[in-house]
């Protein structure tokens, strides 16, 4: 069955009820190139295992399935189950599981479904998710080795933005200190049914061996939310209000790691965060 053939989706959805959920974020991929491209860009080698969030009908499962060695499709909607169970009947390389990405004990998947296995992530994710799922993988320190994403094209093109540049923003900086991130490819609003207000782009995001910020790690998140709570405004000026201290603390560990005092949060470099989070950690 051609899963991205509308007539086909069609028939399936009306032969099992089902109607679109906007609160669930269901957008599902009708273009035939994004999939295997996507699948191809998170299945490194053939042994790799994969998480999957929110199947839809299996139209990414499948072509991952095609090439990784096990593949975990977690789907929060369980009117679509019984439709996986079709579209995916001949894939027996495939788990389904009817939970929630956000509550679901995802350690406790990956220890199960992939003993011995190097895990990554791949997903077209629904929008209202975006920030929590990657914000939990990496902050739960979750074992995977990477994260192969659909997100809002903005929202890709300001996660690969490093810090020190324009776009960038207070998640990408969390994001940039423990993976590499990559902008791959945009995928524009009609490759999806229905067809959604904005354009998408699919994002990589390597882990690192190691944190940029290693001294300081505790700190380092709240610094950077601190900074870029109000990033019109100095960096030292946000920090001042956020953390309710004097400003010349933050001058202070601005001018001992050679850093301007004027700067704004979205001009310092992951270089400068580590010192700044290093400094600071035992002063503040
Ligand atoms: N992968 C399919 C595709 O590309 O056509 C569907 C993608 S659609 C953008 C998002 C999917 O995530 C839907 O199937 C939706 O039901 C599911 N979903 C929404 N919230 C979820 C959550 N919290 N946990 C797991 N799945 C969720």
């Amino acid at each position: 069955m051609a899963l991205t053939d509308i007539g086909q989706i069609k028939d399936i959805l009306q032969r099992h009820g089902f109607s679109f959920s906007k609160a669930l974020g269901q957008n599902f991929l009708i273009n035939p190139g994004v999939c295997p491209k996507m699948a191809e860009s998170a299945c490194e080698d053939e042994g790799l295992g994969i998480l999957e969030i929110g199947p839809g009908i299996g139209v990414l499962t499948e072509q991952l399935s095609m090439r990784a060695k096990k593949v975990v499709s977690l789907e929060l909607d369980k009117r679509l189950i019984p439709i996986l169970n079709e579209t995916l009947s001949q894939r027996d390389n495939v788990t389904i599981i009817n939970e929630d990405v956000l509550t679901s004990d995802l350690h406790s998947i990956i220890r199960e479904h992939f003993p011995g296995m190097r895990v990554s992530v791949c997903a077209n994710l629904p929008y209202y998710i975006t920030t929590p799922v990657i914000m939990r993988f990496l902050e739960e320190k979750l074992p995977i080795s990477s994260m192969v994403l659909m997100v809002q094209k903005e929202f890709a093109l300001r996660i690969s933005s490093p810090p020190g540049t324009r776009d960038c923003g207070a998640i990408s900086a969390s994001v940039f200190n423990v993976c590499n991130p990559q902008y791959l490819f945009e995928v524009k609003r009609g490759s999806f049914m229905p067809m959604p207000n904005v354009d998408s782009a699919v994002i990589k995001l390597k882990l690192r061996d190691k944190p940029v910020v290693e001294e300081g790690s505790e700190l380092f998140p709240k610094l950077v939310r601190g900074a870029f709570s109000q990033r019109r405004k100095k960096a030292v000026n946000a920090l001042s209000s956020f953390f309710n201290k004097d400003k010349a603390v933050f001058e202070r560990a601005f001018e001992e790691c050679n850093l301007s005092c004027s700067v704004r949060a979205e001009a310092i470099s992951m270089e400068n965060w580590r010192d700044i989070s290093a400094y600071l950690s035992t002063r503040l």
